[in-house]
């Protein structure tokens, strides 16, 4: 029988290699064990495995036999080491009930502490620890977040309670009740209990503790923590453990506190301690927000002027303990720790260490700052910044010298700048958001439940909570700009209002947050282009030391082009030419052609369009400087192009002096039930030649004035989709090259170039050896060839996807990540078969996939030449083929 609990702290033997396994014992347990064992103050506990979760869930709510046993006899431990009894009435051992998943959830999954006390225990408590007050507020906050977290009752009932027994006493602070106030509480709690389950509140130590075993495993279970996780790719299938930990006290008078803290700042990223504290507190009370806590370190006081001691100031001695703790850890795991501990009567321990959340910006500097301190290596550092965090580094800040209609400044808590109208809930959020709408959701605090508005908006702000509240925390790890604690901002519900200081806002007014300073601006701010050297340069540059593959970039524009170039992409991979066909100024030109009557009149057409086309192409070939360009000949069905409504018929009759009735026959003609398997892609090339000739001519005759007037000669890939048989190559290819003939003739420049094409049916991919024979690369569509080989339309699946999502049919979306295991055996497949047939043939991905990490990892390992992403993901594309490379 394997081990599914592990004690930890004292005598516990620390040695089973299971314990320190996250997917058994949770990230909490795991690292409450390793704590334990290089010898840091831990209170004595155990941890129950992830294993037991899952049978539980399973089994529908069952417990194994054995399990009852195997953690009486772990509580045994726990009351050894600290020498007193679950349930003494004389002197008694309290414990807290913790969850833990393999990858932290934060605020997912709630913890009891204070769990063991009882209308006797709690005497024995007073004695003991000689404070009456202490003991009570202890047994008030259990059964407060009991009757919360385990028996499912409406926490409003008690906080209503507790504000009419301070507002009855003239009480502000929690901490100005004495012990018979707490006392009077307790029973007032306790009937409020009674009432609303029908029985008494449950006075048996060994009954709330089962009692809240099962509620951290059915919170695995929940809606938020199900949306946390699909938000966060995070599978369903991991369990949570369970900690049960003996209890130390951070509110046992003014020697007592508790604080979160960071072994650096996770905004900045900069090497200083940082972190929250209260004293005579416990557990939840510095995020839950209901006091305001204090600043961890001197500096940080002062640089905020505020005038509540810091730790350092207040605890002299447990502070430096703590900050010799902090280094260890910090060495021992060689990455930033957040870190939750409490002092009881000047003693600290160690209630939870983990690799602390960052921003993208501060994950790039701890990681190059780590290189430097030799804590980490060059690869090391490469692997521990998230690719798609990067995205957060790309984007415009506010400009500092825009004109700023500041409202209030709160907490800068996630950095970035986010305008956007206000809304007021989570659900409004969404709802605008869906809408296409830039939405800042505004809330007195975040909670769990706001979660998928939070994910909606493109910025937070809160009016109570400090810098480890949750919508700070959940903020930075998705990285939305967030300001926090803004406590001018009032809200009035019923008008959907806001007002911050005498100023009066609506739902649906635009706001500006600078989650980097923590200003709260009226309306929109001008914003500037981000920063590219620095850190991030540094990491660029090893990550492309230690990348196989190149990055290329899908951009049609000059302008995305540039941009891409300036994030470091190595090329194009796709540029998609019918883009270019939407201008205003030629849409005309382009619909002569689509209805025009015989090759006559769209040749006709086509001749206007060359010059336009070939511009692009100069633009393009100048901005690319000799680095390969693969450009798609025509692709979409032609009905795309069409007049839609009475004036664009209209408009069209008058400067092609064709009858309107003429013209709406030709458009109805070209309908098609599905265009998306219709008269598209090659298709076209076949049936109208002559645009392909178009295309082909404006494309050699760009690349050869470029070559002329610039230094450096343009590679033209030309890529022919949507084909499935090599006949249809070799015609186009022929068209192709007779036109790359007639132009080098013409204009007496001969270039390199390349013909080739996209895989994107499933066909393509099967007969990939023959159609190599004319093709010089190949260019995984992964778009349509996901398209194709599921057999789902990218466009109509989002009636189904998110359900197909979470009842687990597909692991995430195939759109955005390669459904590696289907779609992913044909691009092996026809990788394979190209090659054999083509020793050099050229391998690449175009489809979204290729900004998607990983997709790309797949790519690496089927060896793949390069991968394609649009201009803002190339920097992620970057970075995650080396790590692909490194892993
Ligand atoms: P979360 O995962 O939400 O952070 P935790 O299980 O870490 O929940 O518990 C929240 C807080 O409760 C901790 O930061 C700590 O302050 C307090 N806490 C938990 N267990 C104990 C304990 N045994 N003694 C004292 N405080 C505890
Ligand atoms: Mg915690
Ligand atoms: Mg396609």
């Amino acid at each position: 029988m394997i081990d599914t609990v592990f004690t930890f702290g004292g005598d516990a033997p620390h040695s089973n290699a299971r314990q320190k396994d996250k997917t058994v014992t949770g990230g909490k347990g795991a690292n409450l064990a390793e704590m334990a064992s290089i010898g840091l103050p831990v209170p004595p506990g155990f941890t129950i495995a992830t294993e037991e979760c899952l049978k539980y869930l399973r089994e529908g709510g069952d417990f194994r036999t054995d399990l009852v046993s195997d953690i009486e006899e772990a509580l045994r431990h726990v009351e050894r080491t600290v020498g007193k009894g679950f349930g003494d009435a004389n002197d008694p051992l309290l414990v807290s009930v913790r969850s833990g998943a393999a990858i932290s959830m934060p605020g997912m999954m709630d913890t009891v502490l204070n769990l063991g006390l009882n209308d006797e225990t709690v005497k024995g408590l007073a004695k003991v620890s000689g404070d009456e007050r202490f003991a009570w507020d202890s047994y008030r906050r259990f059964i407060q977040m009991y009757a919360d977290v385990v028996l499912g009752l409406d926490h409003g009932l008690f906080e209503e309670a507790l504000e009419i027994a301070k507002e009855d006493n003239g009480f502000y602070a929690d901490t100005e009740m004495s012990a018979e106030d707490w006392k009077r509480l307790v029973a007032e709690f306790k009937s409020i209990a009674e009432q609303e389950l029908g029985e008494p509140f449950p006075q048996d130590p060994q009954a709330q503790l089962w009692g809240a075993i099962r509620a951290v495993f059915d919170s695995w279970d929940t809606e938020r923590a199900k949306v946390y996780r699909r938000l966060n790719d995070i599978p369903h299938d991991m369990g949570t453990a369970v900690n049960v930990q003996a209890m130390v006290f951070g509110n046992m008078g003014d020697t007592s506190a508790t604080g979160v803290a960071f072994t650096r700042d996770p905004s900045t990223g900069e090497k200083a301690y940082y972190g929250e504290w209260l004293v005579n507190a416990q557990g939840e009370d510095v995020v839950a927000g209901i006091r305001t806590p204090q600043y961890l370190t001197k500096a940080r006081r002062e640089a905020a002027g505020a005038d509540k001691p810091s730790m350092e100031e207040a605890m002299p001695d447990a502070y430096g303990e703590l900050a010799r703790v902090f280094d260890l850890l910090e060495r021992h795991y060689t990455d930033m720790q957040d870190i939750e501990f409490t002092v009881q009567q000047g003693k600290l321990w160690l209630l939870q260490t983990r690799n602390g959340k960052r921003t993208a910006k501060a994950a790039l500097k701890m990681a190059v700052d780590m290189v430097g301190e030799g804590l980490i290596d060059e690869k090391t550092a490469i692997c521990r910044v998230d690719p798609m965090a990067l995205d957060q580094l790309l984007h415009p800040t506010l400009d500092p010298d825009a004109p700023r209609d500041v409202l209030t400044t709160g907490l800068p808590a996630s950095p970035g700048a986010a305008s956007g109208k206000i809304v007021l809930d989570a659900d409004t959020a969404e709802l605008w958001a869906n809408r296409g709408e830039k939405v800042v959701l505004v809330r007195i605090e975040t909670s769990p439940e706001d979660i998928h508005g939070m994910h909606a908006a493109t910025g937070i702000l809160t009016a109570r909570g400090g810098m480890t509240s949750h919508a700070a925390v959940v903020a930075r790890g998705m990285g939305r700009p967030c300001v926090s604690g803004a406590s001018q901002v009032s809200i009035s519900r019923e008008d959907r209002t806001l007002t911050i200081g005498d100023r009066e806002l609506k739902e649906g007014d635009v706001i500006t947050i600078d989650g980097g300073n923590g200003q709260v601006i009226a309306g929109e701010v001008a914003t500037i282009e981000p920063e590219l050297a620095g850190d991030f340069g540094t990491l660029m540059e090893w990550a492309d030391k230690h990348r196989r593959m190149a990055v290329r970039t899908n951009a049609e524009t000059e302008a995305d082009c540039k941009m891409a170039r300036q994030f470091g992409a190595e090329g194009i991979g796709l540029c998609r030419t019918e883009h270019m066909f939407f201008d205003a100024d030629r849409i005309s030109a382009v619909r002569q052609m689509i209805l025009a009557d015989d090759e006559t009149g769209r040749r006709a057409a086509l001749d206007k369009l060359l010059p336009e086309q070939r511009k692009d192409f100069v633009a393009i070939f100048e901005t690319m400087a000799g680095l390969p360009c693969t450009i798609r000949l025509l692709d979409p069905p032609l009905h795309e192009f069409l007049p839609h409504g009475d004036t664009e018929f209209e408009e069209l009759a008058e400067t092609t002096g064709v009858s309107i009735d003429k013209l709406r026959r030709r458009a109805s003609e070209l309908h098609e039930f599905n265009p998306m398997l219709g008269h598209r892609g090659c298709r076209l090339g076949i049936t109208y030649p002559e645009i392909y000739e178009m295309q082909a001519r404006a494309i050699f005759e760009a690349a050869c004035e470029v070559a002329k007037t610039s230094g450096e000669a343009p590679v033209p890939e030309v890529m022919i989709p949507l084909v499935a048989t090599r006949r249809e190559l070799e015609l186009l290819r022929a068209l192709v090259d007779r036109v790359a003939r007639e132009v080098f003739d013409a204009s007496g420049t001969t270039l390199t170039y390349l013909v080739g094409t996209m895989i994107e049916l499933p066909r393509a991919a099967l007969m990939a050896g023959e159609i190599a024979e004319e093709a010089e690369f190949f260019s995984f569509g992964t778009n349509d060839l996901t398209q194709t080989t599921l057999g789902v339309s990218r466009d109509d699946a989002g009636r189904f996807l998110t359900e197909y999502v979470d009842k687990g049919i597909f692991a995430r979306d195939p759109f955005v990540s390669l459904d590696v295991d289907g779609v992913g055996q044909l691009v092996e497949l026809a990788a394979e078969r190209g090659r054999k047939s083509r020793g050099d043939i050229k391998l690449g991905i175009c489809g979204e996939h290729g900004g998607d990490p990983a997709s790309i990892a797949f790519c690496e390992k089927t060896g793949l030449d390069y991968i394609s992403a649009s201009p803002y993901r190339v920097p992620i594309a970057r970075l995650a083929a080396a790590q692909a490379a490194l892993r």
